[in-house]
């Protein structure tokens, strides 16, 4: 290692130091603070970001970069030294073409947008939000412009998220979906068949949830000693290192499976969190390969482990020590109450056939948002008529529409991570399938140890050796196609609605 190269690591890990830091504070913000504190979180928080950009985009990560570049040009491109430098020549070139006010101007408007969504959702009144959504889309379409795209204003979005993924990829994955989603809905509708969701709502006592929770991370292999589990009103995971990564999830009383699957969701990020290179500490290939890859580990332990036929029956002797309700359930029935499709409004309680066309209508809205063919005071009425097209169903109010998600507060695109996530995860397990002796078997025994094993070596160890698409094309020897969670949904309900 060089002495520029040292340097670099030194100046690298203190800026992680930095944002691990600033993620404790944000943990801290969403469980246990109070309330009163709220203003001088956000002055802390926004000194330490502060700091963390000057040192990210400051001269002497300027001068380090240029020498190790230097130093280093002999060597193979696809050694990890190379790699640490070309990640933080992306970084560095990102974040010096967006001045600091233009960030400062954009956290400062995304506290008001957020404050004023609160108040625009709980009255359910777009006209209140829409002045605030069109600064959003004006401070964003001036960081697209100086971050610079090939072809599509979202690619530049799309960069920092998901590197090496185009928008016409990601219209490319939804064209697939989009005619088998809907075709397959409309199946299960004109089945005039149901499943009975009875068992899932009743009286189940939070702290017997929070056990049962508990139990099932664990058993996955989310490591508690090196994390926690709170509660908070969105359930999330945070990392604070990969020997510190904390989840949270929703209690609700009334209805079981809320919690149960939110947990196994963020247990999901969290292992990939928790098995992220360790050697490589403090630079930045100990981190995920992009968004739509931690969701597809978060989709995995949830769906295609969590609501399999397999996993239900193992677990109902669980449900059963902590609710005796259970006793008269038996595993199919389970197994079906978790897979139940209906149409619904709001995307975070959707069902797995149908939560893509929701993430594919943010997608279609953003993406004519940024090509100037939608104005944002006609987005209630796209949404409706998309809702319609898609589900069949229409909003009764806009805060059971377009006013739902809080990401647009933020800025745009975030959203396609989430079906990417899926279409990855089932790429990942019909590999995995191939490579592990009977998966089903296994999890029907609760030995997830080989899977997670499994996951760790492919993808949880690469940290972010390799791009999203690179990765999957690595590992499963085929490049990005939504054919394997097509099929997926297809096979799973097929037998369930009996179509
Ligand atoms: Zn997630």
């Amino acid at each position: 290692m060089t002495s520029s190269f040292s340097e670099f690591k030194t100046l690298y890990s203190k800026i992680v130091n930095i944002s691990e830091a600033t993620s404790l504070l944000f943990w801290d913000q969403l469980t246990y603070m109070p309330e009163g504190g709220s203003s001088a979180r956000a002055e802390q928080a926004a000194t330490l970001q502060s700091i963390t950009h000057e040192l990210s985009t400051g001269s002497e990560m300027r001068d380090l970069l240029h020498k190790c570049e230097a130093e280093y040009s002999n060597e193979d491109e696809n050694s990890d030294t190379r790699k640490v430098l070309r990640i933080a020549r992306r970084d560095f070139d990102r974040g010096t073409r967006l001045p600091g006010s233009l960030v400062e101007e954009k956290s400062r408007h995304s506290t008001l947008a957020y404050n004023t969504w609160v108040k625009a959702r709980e009255r359910s009144d777009f006209d209140m939000f829409a002045p605030v959504l069109k600064k959003t889309l004006e401070l964003t379409k001036q960081e697209i412009d100086l971050i610079g795209y090939k072809h599509h204003p979202y690619d530049a979005l799309l960069e920092e998220s998901e590197p090496g993924i185009t928008h016409a990829q990601v219209k490319a994955v939804f064209s697939e979906l989009k005619p088998a989603l809907i075709s397959l809905i409309s199946r299960i509708k004109e089945s005039g068949n149901s499943v009975d969701v009875s068992c899932l709502y009743g009286d189940y006592n939070t702290e017997k949830q929070k056990a049962l929770t508990t139990f099932a991370v664990n058993e996955i292999g989310y490591n508690f000693a090196n994390g926690r589990q709170d509660s908070t009103v969105h359930p999330f995971c945070i990392s604070m290192s990969p020997q510190d990564v904390r989840i949270t999830t929703r209690y609700d009383a009334g209805f079981i499976s809320a919690a149960f699957y939110a947990s196994m969701h963020e247990a999901g990020h969290a292992l990939y969190e928790q098995g992220l290179p360790l050697q490589y500490t403090g630079t930045p290939l100990c981190r995920a390969a992009s968004s739509g890859v931690h969701e597809s580990q978060s989709r995995l332990w949830e769906n295609i482990v969590g609501r399999s036929r397999e996993y239900c029956t193992h677990i109902m002797p669980k449900f059963r020590e902590y609710f005796p309700s259970f006793s008269n359930c038996d595993p199919e029935e389970l197994y079906r109450a978790v897979n139940c499709v209906q149409p619904s409004f709001i995307r975070v309680e959707a069902d797995e056939a149908t939560y893509n066309l929701h993430v594919l209508l943010r997608f279609e809205i953003e993406s004519a948002l940024l090509e100037g063919n939608l104005d944002v005071d006609d987005i209630p009425d796209a949404w409706d008529s998309a809702m319609e097209e898609y589900f069949g169903i229409t909003p009764p109010s806009d805060s059971e529409g377009c006013l739902q998600d809080v990401h647009w507060t933020g800025g745009f695109g975030g959203f396609p991570c989430y079906t990417l996530g899926n279409v990855i995860s089932l790429q990942l397990w019909e590999k995995l399938r191939t490579e592990i002796t009977e998966p089903k078997q296994l999890i029907l025994n609760g030995e997830f140890a080989p899977i997670l094993q499994w996951l760790r070596e492919n993808v949880h160890t690469q940290g972010m050796r390799y791009q999203p698409l690179d990765l999957v094309e690595t590992i499963t020897g085929t490049k990005l196609s939504a054919k394997p969670l097509i099929d997926y949904l297809n096979n799973k309900y097929s037998e369930i609605y009996g179509i």
